[in-house]
Protein backbone atom coordinates (compact mmCIF):
# COMPACT_ATOMS: atom_id res chain seq x y z
CA UNK A 1 0.00 0.00 0.00
CA UNK A 2 1.48 3.50 -1.24
CA UNK A 3 0.06 6.79 0.31
CA UNK A 4 -0.53 9.83 -1.93
CA UNK A 5 -1.29 13.80 -1.48
CA UNK A 6 -4.56 15.14 -1.15
CA UNK A 7 -3.24 17.85 -3.08
CA UNK A 8 -2.24 15.42 -5.92
CA UNK A 9 -2.19 11.38 -6.30
CA UNK A 10 0.42 11.20 -8.42
CA UNK A 11 2.71 11.82 -5.39
CA UNK A 12 3.07 8.07 -3.75
CA UNK A 13 4.86 7.39 -0.77
CA UNK A 14 5.45 4.48 1.55
CA UNK A 15 4.06 4.34 5.08
CA UNK A 16 7.09 4.85 6.82
CA UNK A 17 8.19 7.46 4.38
CA UNK A 18 5.23 9.02 5.08
CA UNK A 19 5.53 8.82 9.07
CA UNK A 20 8.73 10.81 8.92
CA UNK A 21 7.74 13.36 6.43
CA UNK A 22 4.27 14.38 8.55
CA UNK A 23 3.50 16.31 6.02
CA UNK A 24 3.62 16.08 1.69
CA UNK A 25 6.39 17.89 0.11
CA UNK A 26 3.50 20.01 -1.53
CA UNK A 27 1.85 21.02 1.50
CA UNK A 28 -0.76 18.18 0.79
CA UNK A 29 -1.89 15.40 3.27
CA UNK A 30 -1.25 11.61 3.24
CA UNK A 31 -3.89 9.50 2.84
CA UNK A 32 -3.87 5.81 1.72
CA UNK A 33 -4.19 5.70 -2.16
CA UNK A 34 -7.29 3.29 -1.81
CA UNK A 35 -9.31 1.53 1.01
CA UNK A 36 -9.18 -2.57 0.22
CA UNK A 37 -11.92 -3.65 1.49
CA UNK A 38 -11.84 -5.67 4.37
CA UNK A 39 -12.28 -9.65 5.38
CA UNK A 40 -14.62 -9.45 8.91
CA UNK A 41 -13.89 -12.69 9.38
CA UNK A 42 -10.26 -11.89 10.49
CA UNK A 43 -11.72 -9.70 13.29
CA UNK A 44 -13.33 -11.34 16.49
CA UNK A 45 -14.27 -10.30 19.65
CA UNK A 46 -11.47 -12.64 21.47
CA UNK A 47 -8.99 -10.60 20.30
CA UNK A 48 -7.15 -8.85 22.41
CA UNK A 49 -6.93 -4.83 21.25
CA UNK A 50 -3.22 -5.10 20.70
CA UNK A 51 -3.80 -7.95 18.31
CA UNK A 52 -6.88 -6.40 16.63
CA UNK A 53 -4.76 -3.22 15.99
CA UNK A 54 -2.17 -5.15 14.68
CA UNK A 55 -4.15 -7.15 12.51
CA UNK A 56 -5.91 -4.07 11.09
CA UNK A 57 -2.93 -1.93 10.40
CA UNK A 58 -1.16 -4.33 8.72
CA UNK A 59 -3.30 -4.01 5.95
CA UNK A 60 -1.86 -0.43 5.27
CA UNK A 61 1.57 -2.02 5.73
CA UNK A 62 2.22 -4.51 3.31
CA UNK A 63 6.12 -4.70 1.99
CA UNK A 64 6.68 -1.93 4.74
CA UNK A 65 9.95 -2.52 6.52
CA UNK A 66 8.13 -1.50 9.66
CA UNK A 67 5.89 -4.18 9.42
CA UNK A 68 8.13 -7.21 10.43
CA UNK A 69 7.89 -4.75 13.76
CA UNK A 70 3.80 -4.04 13.89
CA UNK A 71 3.35 -6.47 16.64
CA UNK A 72 6.11 -5.10 18.88
CA UNK A 73 4.90 -1.52 17.81
CA UNK A 74 1.17 -2.74 18.90
CA UNK A 75 1.91 -3.96 21.89
CA UNK A 76 3.94 -1.34 23.41
CA UNK A 77 1.83 1.21 22.21
CA UNK A 78 -1.95 -0.44 23.16
CA UNK A 79 -1.10 -0.95 26.64
CA UNK A 80 -4.48 0.16 28.18
CA UNK A 81 -8.38 -0.63 27.92
CA UNK A 82 -11.01 0.94 25.64
CA UNK A 83 -14.32 0.60 27.06
CA UNK A 84 -17.58 0.71 25.55
CA UNK A 85 -19.99 1.30 28.18
CA UNK A 86 -24.07 1.61 27.88
CA UNK A 87 -25.97 4.20 29.36
CA UNK A 88 -29.39 2.38 27.44
CA UNK A 89 -29.77 0.55 24.54
CA UNK A 90 -29.89 3.24 21.82
CA UNK A 91 -26.71 5.50 23.51
CA UNK A 92 -23.43 3.79 24.10
CA UNK A 93 -19.91 5.17 25.18
CA UNK A 94 -17.02 4.52 23.78
CA UNK A 95 -13.96 5.78 26.56
CA UNK A 96 -11.09 6.48 24.99
CA UNK A 97 -9.77 8.06 27.62
CA UNK A 98 -7.39 5.28 29.99
CA UNK A 99 -4.34 6.24 28.30
CA UNK A 100 -1.39 7.72 30.45
CA UNK A 101 -2.49 11.28 29.33
CA UNK A 102 -5.97 10.86 29.70
CA UNK A 103 -7.30 11.61 25.92
CA UNK A 104 -7.79 9.62 22.83
CA UNK A 105 -4.49 11.61 21.82
CA UNK A 106 -2.61 8.47 23.69
CA UNK A 107 -3.48 5.66 20.79
CA UNK A 108 -2.19 7.84 18.00
CA UNK A 109 0.97 9.14 20.09
CA UNK A 110 2.34 5.97 21.21
CA UNK A 111 1.53 4.17 17.83
CA UNK A 112 4.07 7.04 16.26
CA UNK A 113 6.26 7.30 19.34
CA UNK A 114 7.20 3.04 19.18
CA UNK A 115 7.29 3.10 15.34
CA UNK A 116 9.76 5.91 15.41
CA UNK A 117 11.40 3.76 17.72
CA UNK A 118 12.67 1.03 14.35
CA UNK A 119 12.89 4.17 12.00
CA UNK A 120 16.36 5.07 11.35
CA UNK A 121 16.25 9.04 11.93
CA UNK A 122 18.96 11.69 11.90
CA UNK A 123 19.91 12.47 15.85
CA UNK A 124 18.27 16.18 15.41
CA UNK A 125 14.92 14.99 14.51
CA UNK A 126 12.33 16.92 16.05
CA UNK A 127 8.41 16.87 16.12
CA UNK A 128 6.73 19.92 16.71
CA UNK A 129 3.32 20.14 18.21
CA UNK A 130 0.59 22.68 17.67
CA UNK A 131 -1.53 21.47 20.92
CA UNK A 132 -5.40 22.52 21.54
CA UNK A 133 -5.17 20.78 24.72
CA UNK A 134 -4.56 17.22 24.78
CA UNK A 135 -2.51 16.63 21.77
CA UNK A 136 1.44 18.28 23.34
CA UNK A 137 0.77 15.91 26.58
CA UNK A 138 0.25 12.93 24.43
CA UNK A 139 2.92 13.39 22.24
CA UNK A 140 5.12 14.28 25.33
CA UNK A 141 4.54 10.96 27.55
CA UNK A 142 5.01 9.13 24.27
CA UNK A 143 8.30 10.72 23.48
CA UNK A 144 9.79 11.53 26.95
CA UNK A 145 13.13 10.19 27.42
CA UNK A 146 13.40 8.64 23.30
CA UNK A 147 17.01 9.02 22.79
CA UNK A 148 17.46 11.10 19.66
CA UNK A 149 14.23 12.90 19.29
CA UNK A 150 12.96 16.12 20.90
CA UNK A 151 9.32 17.13 21.03
CA UNK A 152 8.52 20.92 21.21
CA UNK A 153 5.10 21.73 21.84
CA UNK A 154 3.02 24.68 21.54
CA UNK A 155 0.19 25.53 23.13
CA UNK A 156 -2.29 28.53 23.12
CA UNK A 157 -1.47 30.74 26.59
CA UNK A 158 -4.54 30.96 29.04
CA UNK A 159 -6.63 28.48 26.61
CA UNK A 160 -6.14 24.62 28.23
CA UNK A 161 -7.16 23.96 31.44
CA UNK A 162 -4.63 24.20 34.51
CA UNK A 163 -4.50 20.08 34.71
CA UNK A 164 -4.02 20.30 30.73
CA UNK A 165 -0.60 22.62 31.02
CA UNK A 166 0.66 21.02 33.83
CA UNK A 167 0.13 17.50 31.85
CA UNK A 168 2.30 19.22 28.74
CA UNK A 169 4.69 21.62 31.07
CA UNK A 170 6.08 18.60 33.84
CA UNK A 171 8.55 16.81 31.22
CA UNK A 172 11.82 18.56 30.67
CA UNK A 173 14.66 16.76 29.23
CA UNK A 174 14.05 16.05 25.24
CA UNK A 175 9.93 18.09 25.83
CA UNK A 176 10.33 21.57 25.17
CA UNK A 177 7.10 23.52 26.38
CA UNK A 178 6.15 26.59 25.00
CA UNK A 179 2.98 28.83 25.32
CA UNK A 180 2.34 30.86 22.70
CA UNK A 181 0.27 34.47 23.17
CA UNK A 182 -2.71 33.40 20.97
CA UNK A 183 -5.13 30.53 20.09
CA UNK A 184 -4.58 27.15 18.76
CA UNK A 185 -4.96 28.30 14.88
CA UNK A 186 -1.24 30.16 15.06
CA UNK A 187 0.02 27.43 16.99
CA UNK A 188 -0.58 25.46 14.16
CA UNK A 189 0.54 27.87 11.34
CA UNK A 190 3.54 28.13 13.27
CA UNK A 191 4.13 25.06 12.55
CA UNK A 192 3.40 24.93 9.24
CA UNK A 193 5.55 27.59 8.94
CA UNK A 194 8.42 26.24 10.41
CA UNK A 195 8.48 23.26 7.32
CA UNK A 196 8.74 25.89 4.96
CA UNK A 197 11.39 28.04 6.66
CA UNK A 198 15.00 27.97 5.26
CA UNK A 199 16.76 28.21 9.16
CA UNK A 200 14.72 24.90 10.44
CA UNK A 201 16.03 23.42 7.04
CA UNK A 202 19.74 24.05 7.81
CA UNK A 203 18.64 23.42 11.95
CA UNK A 204 16.46 20.36 12.47
CA UNK A 205 14.86 18.06 10.96
CA UNK A 206 11.04 18.36 11.47
CA UNK A 207 8.30 15.90 11.33
CA UNK A 208 4.75 16.84 13.19
CA UNK A 209 3.19 14.75 15.78
CA UNK A 210 -0.34 16.76 14.75
CA UNK A 211 -2.91 14.45 13.49
CA UNK A 212 -2.36 15.52 10.00
CA UNK A 213 0.52 13.00 10.66
CA UNK A 214 -0.62 9.83 9.09
CA UNK A 215 0.62 7.55 11.85
CA UNK A 216 -1.56 9.00 14.33
CA UNK A 217 -4.56 8.87 12.08
CA UNK A 218 -4.53 5.03 10.77
CA UNK A 219 -4.28 3.87 15.13
CA UNK A 220 -7.30 5.90 15.59
CA UNK A 221 -9.18 3.89 12.44
CA UNK A 222 -8.74 0.69 14.86
CA UNK A 223 -10.41 1.89 17.84
CA UNK A 224 -14.03 2.34 15.11
CA UNK A 225 -13.44 -0.75 13.51
CA UNK A 226 -12.77 -2.69 17.42
CA UNK A 227 -16.11 -1.22 18.77
CA UNK A 228 -18.43 -1.90 16.08
CA UNK A 229 -17.10 -5.20 15.71
CA UNK A 230 -18.37 -5.02 19.41
CA UNK A 231 -21.34 -3.71 18.85
CA UNK A 232 -22.46 -6.07 15.49
CA UNK A 233 -21.79 -8.99 17.59
CA UNK A 234 -23.89 -8.27 20.28
CA UNK A 235 -26.89 -6.63 18.46
CA UNK A 236 -26.43 -7.68 15.17
CA UNK A 237 -26.51 -4.80 13.41
CA UNK A 238 -24.27 -1.61 12.60
CA UNK A 239 -24.05 1.30 14.74
CA UNK A 240 -23.94 5.01 14.13
CA UNK A 241 -21.08 6.91 15.91
CA UNK A 242 -20.90 10.59 16.76
CA UNK A 243 -17.32 11.85 17.22
CA UNK A 244 -16.83 15.76 19.29
CA UNK A 245 -14.37 16.69 16.66
CA UNK A 246 -12.39 20.27 16.25
CA UNK A 247 -9.35 19.67 14.12
CA UNK A 248 -11.34 16.49 11.77
CA UNK A 249 -9.06 13.50 12.74
CA UNK A 250 -10.72 11.58 14.49
CA UNK A 251 -13.85 11.66 12.60
CA UNK A 252 -11.44 10.59 9.38
CA UNK A 253 -10.29 8.02 10.98
CA UNK A 254 -13.93 6.66 12.00
CA UNK A 255 -14.63 7.36 8.13
CA UNK A 256 -11.87 5.46 6.86
CA UNK A 257 -13.29 2.74 9.21
CA UNK A 258 -16.61 3.00 7.50
CA UNK A 259 -14.91 2.53 4.04
CA UNK A 260 -13.19 -0.56 4.72
CA UNK A 261 -16.55 -2.39 5.52
CA UNK A 262 -16.52 -2.01 9.35
CA UNK A 263 -20.00 -2.28 10.83
CA UNK A 264 -20.61 1.39 10.78
CA UNK A 265 -23.84 2.50 9.80
CA UNK A 266 -23.34 6.63 9.44
CA UNK A 267 -21.21 8.98 11.10
CA UNK A 268 -21.85 12.70 12.83
CA UNK A 269 -19.40 15.50 13.96
CA UNK A 270 -19.88 17.15 16.75
CA UNK A 271 -18.61 20.42 17.11
CA UNK A 272 -18.79 23.03 19.68
CA UNK A 273 -18.97 26.56 18.40
CA UNK A 274 -16.70 27.02 15.89
CA UNK A 275 -19.10 25.56 13.44
CA UNK A 276 -16.81 25.41 10.25
CA UNK A 277 -18.15 22.37 9.07
CA UNK A 278 -21.54 22.75 9.84
CA UNK A 279 -21.65 26.25 7.83
CA UNK A 280 -19.88 24.45 4.88
CA UNK A 281 -22.98 21.82 4.75
CA UNK A 282 -25.44 24.57 4.43
CA UNK A 283 -23.41 26.80 2.02
CA UNK A 284 -20.90 24.85 0.27
CA UNK A 285 -18.33 26.79 0.79
CA UNK A 286 -15.64 26.20 3.16
CA UNK A 287 -14.69 29.39 4.63
CA UNK A 288 -11.82 29.18 7.46
CA UNK A 289 -12.38 31.17 10.88
CA UNK A 290 -10.18 32.53 13.64
CA UNK A 291 -11.35 30.12 16.38
CA UNK A 292 -13.30 31.03 19.32
CA UNK A 293 -12.61 30.13 22.86
CA UNK A 294 -15.20 27.62 24.54
CA UNK A 295 -15.42 25.13 27.36
CA UNK A 296 -14.49 22.06 24.36
CA UNK A 297 -10.95 23.86 24.52
CA UNK A 298 -9.41 20.80 22.56
CA UNK A 299 -11.58 21.52 20.20
CA UNK A 300 -11.43 24.90 19.60
CA UNK A 301 -10.23 25.19 15.65
CA UNK A 302 -11.04 27.50 13.24
CA UNK A 303 -9.02 26.31 10.19
CA UNK A 304 -9.65 22.23 11.16
CA UNK A 305 -6.57 20.63 8.91
CA UNK A 306 -8.13 17.31 8.22
CA UNK A 307 -11.20 18.74 6.32
CA UNK A 308 -8.70 18.55 3.45
CA UNK A 309 -8.92 14.79 4.02
CA UNK A 310 -12.76 14.33 4.37
CA UNK A 311 -13.14 16.27 0.72
CA UNK A 312 -10.29 13.77 -0.28
CA UNK A 313 -13.20 11.11 0.37
CA UNK A 314 -15.81 13.18 -0.32
CA UNK A 315 -15.11 15.71 -3.45
CA UNK A 316 -18.17 16.36 -5.03
CA UNK A 317 -20.46 18.61 -2.61
CA UNK A 318 -23.72 16.46 -3.11
CA UNK A 319 -21.58 13.33 -1.59
CA UNK A 320 -20.13 14.71 1.07
CA UNK A 321 -23.23 16.35 2.45
CA UNK A 322 -24.35 12.53 1.94
CA UNK A 323 -21.69 11.43 4.45
CA UNK A 324 -21.71 14.08 6.81
CA UNK A 325 -23.45 15.48 9.03
CA UNK A 326 -22.54 18.20 11.51
CA UNK A 327 -24.34 19.89 14.72
CA UNK A 328 -22.54 23.03 16.22
CA UNK A 329 -23.26 22.89 20.12
CA UNK A 330 -22.60 26.17 22.55
CA UNK A 331 -21.46 26.50 26.05
CA UNK A 332 -24.37 26.56 27.33
CA UNK A 333 -25.58 23.09 26.15
CA UNK A 334 -22.41 21.31 26.90
CA UNK A 335 -23.08 22.61 30.82
CA UNK A 336 -26.32 21.37 30.43
CA UNK A 337 -25.43 17.98 29.02
CA UNK A 338 -23.17 17.83 31.85
CA UNK A 339 -25.54 18.47 34.41
CA UNK A 340 -27.72 16.11 32.86
CA UNK A 341 -26.11 12.69 32.21
CA UNK A 342 -24.64 13.23 35.62
CA UNK A 343 -28.09 13.66 37.24
CA UNK A 344 -29.68 11.15 34.80
CA UNK A 345 -26.71 8.62 34.92
CA UNK A 346 -24.52 9.14 37.38
CA UNK A 347 -21.55 9.59 34.97
CA UNK A 348 -19.22 12.52 34.66
CA UNK A 349 -18.30 13.56 30.92
CA UNK A 350 -16.30 16.16 30.00
CA UNK A 351 -16.97 18.80 27.80
CA UNK A 352 -16.50 17.68 24.69
CA UNK A 353 -18.02 14.12 25.32
CA UNK A 354 -20.78 16.38 26.36
CA UNK A 355 -21.19 18.41 22.43
CA UNK A 356 -22.22 14.16 21.12
CA UNK A 357 -24.08 13.05 23.74
CA UNK A 358 -25.81 17.31 23.05
CA UNK A 359 -26.00 15.85 19.40
CA UNK A 360 -27.20 12.41 20.26
CA UNK A 361 -30.27 13.67 21.52
CA UNK A 362 -31.16 15.25 18.53
CA UNK A 363 -30.45 12.38 15.85
CA UNK A 364 -32.66 9.34 15.40
CA UNK A 365 -34.06 6.26 17.62
CA UNK A 366 -31.44 4.16 16.38
CA UNK A 367 -28.25 2.88 18.12
CA UNK A 368 -25.48 5.34 18.40
CA UNK A 369 -22.23 5.05 20.14
CA UNK A 370 -20.40 8.30 21.67
CA UNK A 371 -16.96 8.93 21.74
CA UNK A 372 -16.04 9.93 24.82
CA UNK A 373 -12.62 11.66 23.75
CA UNK A 374 -11.26 12.60 27.43
CA UNK A 375 -10.84 11.70 30.71
CA UNK A 376 -13.60 14.28 32.87
CA UNK A 377 -11.09 14.66 35.42
CA UNK A 378 -9.25 17.09 33.09
CA UNK A 379 -11.42 19.55 33.27
CA UNK A 380 -12.55 20.05 36.95
CA UNK A 381 -12.94 23.47 36.64
CA UNK A 382 -15.73 23.31 34.49
CA UNK A 383 -17.52 20.39 35.92
CA UNK A 384 -17.29 21.27 39.81
CA UNK A 385 -19.33 24.24 39.55
CA UNK A 386 -21.98 22.46 37.85
CA UNK A 387 -21.93 19.49 39.39
CA UNK A 388 -21.07 20.83 42.86
CA UNK A 389 -18.76 17.41 43.17
CA UNK A 390 -14.99 17.57 43.70
CA UNK A 391 -13.55 16.01 40.94
CA UNK A 392 -10.30 14.85 41.51
CA UNK A 393 -7.04 13.61 39.43
CA UNK A 394 -6.56 10.01 38.46
CA UNK A 395 -3.70 8.87 40.57
CA UNK A 396 -1.84 8.87 37.16
CA UNK A 397 -2.60 12.59 36.70
CA UNK A 398 -1.69 13.45 40.14
CA UNK A 399 1.53 11.92 39.63
CA UNK A 400 2.24 14.40 36.63
CA UNK A 401 0.68 17.34 38.25
CA UNK A 402 3.45 16.88 41.22
CA UNK A 403 6.62 17.21 39.44
CA UNK A 404 8.06 20.57 38.62
CA UNK A 405 6.64 22.50 35.67
CA UNK A 406 8.33 24.45 33.49
CA UNK A 407 7.63 26.34 29.97
CA UNK A 408 8.81 29.80 27.38
CA UNK A 409 6.41 31.95 26.13
CA UNK A 410 6.05 33.58 23.29
CA UNK A 411 4.19 35.67 20.89
CA UNK A 412 3.19 34.33 17.48
CA UNK A 413 6.36 35.22 15.73
CA UNK A 414 8.74 33.10 14.03
CA UNK A 415 11.65 34.92 14.92
CA UNK A 416 10.68 34.05 18.84
CA UNK A 417 10.08 30.31 18.30
CA UNK A 418 13.95 29.94 16.79
CA UNK A 419 15.03 31.78 19.61
CA UNK A 420 13.78 29.96 22.31
CA UNK A 421 14.49 27.01 20.63
CA UNK A 422 18.41 27.61 19.95
CA UNK A 423 18.79 28.43 23.60
CA UNK A 424 17.50 25.24 24.42
CA UNK A 425 19.67 22.08 25.15
CA UNK A 426 18.96 18.58 25.75
C1 LIG B 1 -8.21 16.63 20.12
C2 LIG B 1 -9.50 16.46 20.83
C3 LIG B 1 -10.73 16.50 20.16
C4 LIG B 1 -10.83 16.82 18.69
O1 LIG B 1 -10.26 15.83 17.88
P1 LIG B 1 -9.88 16.17 16.36
O2 LIG B 1 -9.18 14.97 15.85
O3 LIG B 1 -8.97 17.37 16.43
O4 LIG B 1 -11.14 16.49 15.65
C5 LIG B 1 -11.88 16.27 20.87
N1 LIG B 1 -11.84 16.02 22.19
C6 LIG B 1 -10.69 15.99 22.88
C7 LIG B 1 -10.72 15.74 24.34
C8 LIG B 1 -9.48 16.20 22.23
O5 LIG B 1 -8.33 16.18 22.93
Amino acid sequence: MQFVSTRNHQLTTSFTFALQMGLAEDGGLFVPEHFPVVDLDLFNREQKYFQFAETLISMFMHDDPLSKKLDEICQHAFNFPVRLKSLNDQTHILELFHGPTLSFKDFGARFLANAMNHIPHPDDLTFLVATSGDTGSAVASAFYQKPGVRVVVLFPEGQISTRQEGQITCWGENVLAISVKSNFDDCQQLVKSAFMHPWWRQHATLSTANSINIGRLLPQIVYYAYASIQFHAEYQQPVGVIVPSGNLGNVTAAYWAKQLGFPIREIAIATNANHVVEDYLETGEFVPRDSIATLANAMDVGKPSNFERLVDLFPEFSEFHQHVRAMSVDDEAIRETIIKVYRDHNEMVCPHTATALYMREHLSDEPWIVVATAHPCKFETVLEPLLHQPVPPTPMLQALLDRPQHFESIEPDMDALIDVYSRYQV
